[in-house]
């Protein structure tokens, strides 16, 4: 049974919501967001220019003194409070996020809202462990190195998820005592919206958490700018990121840069040839394939080649293309039209250069839909090997030797990941020792946990979220000395 955006999910007006109040734009602007299954309409979104960026950071700037000096159990209280509502409000949360960015239901009802809750509980309980240090200074002295909070933190977040992104940049920023102004991405901010309901009801102070959707090139703009935004925490392209820095360089702020990545599987001869084809199929039709860390180049070893790509090929054959509320379907569309075209033109890239082994049956739906889609004989040196596709195209590149697999998966100028299949643990541990990249996963793919660090390494960005180290990336050490005499 298909459900339409009106039978479970009211069709609705979205507004900004600036000092705990949802307002309309300054300007009185909006704009539309489209269901990419079938193209209708299904909200109206205010539309933030400079002027409401202003405000936002204004309210975010006046409620940080209190909101940084409040008991650290009070705001760990208040994101455990957020954490319930987001899951007692899971169903409507995943509705949006399939509706508006087009993943399928069966995928967002298990993901988002389950991912972010354990995001928020995890920095609920690290809002008391921020912890200073007392040094060894030589006497009549005490140092004592304290941990403070920045001020205001500008999250500029992406579509792919939309809800997830918001809440990893809000839940360790305002445990630490910052507060926040986030800037979701304007082509999906459904949820993020409703997530913003959820913060009034939650009971944070005003201007603690602040939401305004908007476009990047005045919003963001905006937003980056502002001499009293402290520190931005982007997730993006990487062209976007050296925008973001560049400017922010201007009123000295730090960035955190969560950019593309064009990330390598590498199957060795030894893997079980079942595991490693799926693992491969996840790591590149998952959100259909618009995950930063998607495992779009997969590196084959001459001997198991041809067993490995059938497997995947067959995995490739069952994937339920389709309207994205349907609960069969396992890929849904594309973002948008834009996502699509960018999709399709790398596609006639590979079509040129390399083989292609499969490309999925389009269902006769008038959306943005691009199923799975693989080519071999691929050369890391062609387009599909090195840009970032941010689709379902798999790059399949051959190696014989282990050295050389390992100087092709670095051989990119992104280092966000990379996973690597293998039954022998000597050979897995040199490949993780030698990966330039944030994230290493070894005999699976797509694993992240509030606990453990996330980012990149070269142009896939710097800064890291999760675990103690986002901790460190928004508060800033303070020391104090004390003369004992
Ligand atoms: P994509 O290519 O996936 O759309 P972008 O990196 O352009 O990714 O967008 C990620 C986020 O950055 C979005 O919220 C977008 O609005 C924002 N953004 C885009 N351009 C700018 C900019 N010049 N300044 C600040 N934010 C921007």
């Amino acid at each position: 049974m298909s459900k339409s955006a009106s039978d479970s999910v009211k069709v609705r007006e979205y507004k900004l919501f600036i000092n705990g109040e949802f307002t309309d734009a300054a300007d009185g602007k909006t704009f539309e967001s489209v269901d990419p299954g079938n193209k209708q309409v299904i909200s109206s979104i205010a539309k933030a220019g400079p002027r409401d960026i202003d405000q936002a950071v204004a309210a975010a700037k006046a409620a940080f003194p209190g909101w940084a000096r409040k008991a650290a159990a009070a705001r760990a209280k208040a994101l455990q409070k957020l954490a319930g509502l987001v899951l007692a409000n899971n169903d409507t949360i995943a509705e949006l996020e399939s509706l508006d960015v087009g993943k399928p239901i069966r995928d967002s009802s298990k993901i988002d809202a389950v991912t972010a809750v354990d995001a928020l509980e995890y920095f609920a309980g690290m809002a008391t462990k921020v912890e200073g240090t007392i040094k060894p200074v030589p006497g009549p002295y005490y140092n004592l190195a304290v941990r403070e909070p920045l001020g205001v933190i500008a999250g500029i977040t992406p579509w792919n998820y939309p809800l997830l992104q918001a809440i990893w940049k809000i839940a360790p920023a305002v445990a630490a005592g910052n507060t926040v102004v986030i800037k979701p991405a304007e082509q999906a901010c459904m949820s993020v919206l409703f997530l913003a309901e959820l913060i009034q009801q939650a009971g944070f102070p005003p201007g603690v958490i602040n939401i305004v959707p908007g476009f990047g090139e005045d919003a963001g703009d905006a937003l980056v700018r502002n001499p009293d935004v402290a520190k931005v925490m982007f997730t993006g392209s990487t062209e976007t990121g050296i925008l973001i820095a560049r400017n922010a360089a201007d009123t000295l702020k730090t960035c955190a840069l969560e950019l593309g990545g064009k990330s390598a599987v590498i199957v060795y001869k030894d893997a079980p040839t079942d595991t490693a084809a799926k693992i491969a199929a996840m790591a590149i039709f998952s959100n259909q394939g618009q995950v930063c860390t998607a495992g779009s180049r997969l590196l084959l070893h001459e001997s198991n080649h041809d067993e490995v790509l059938d497997k995947i090929i067959a995995i490739a054959k069952d994937v339920k293309l389709g309207y994205q509320m349907n609960e069969e379907t396992t890929m849904g569309p594309l973002v948008n039209q834009e996502q699509m075209d960018r999709v399709e033109g790398y596609i006639e890239s590979g079509k040129k250069d390399a083989n292609l082994v499969y490309e999925h049956q389009r269902p006769n739906l008038d959306g943005f839909y691009v199923g799975p889609t693989i080519f071999d004989g691929v050369g890391n040196d062609m387009k599909i090997a090195r840009e970032e596709i941010f689709g379902p195209v798999l790059s399949v590149i051959t190696y014989a030797e282990e050295d050389e697999a390992i100087a092709i998966a670095n051989n990119s100028e992104y280092g966000l990941a990379a996973s690597i299949i293998t039954r022998d643990v000597g050979r897995a541990m040199k490949t993780a020792q030698a990966m330039e990249a944030g994230n290493v996963w070894i005999n699976t793919w797509g694993a992240v946990s509030s606990m453990a660090p996330y980012g990149g390494y070269k142009k896939s960005g710097y800064g890291r979220e999760m675990g103690f180290s986002v901790m460190h990336e928004l508060t800033q050490e303070k020391s104090i000395w004390i003369n004992l005499r």
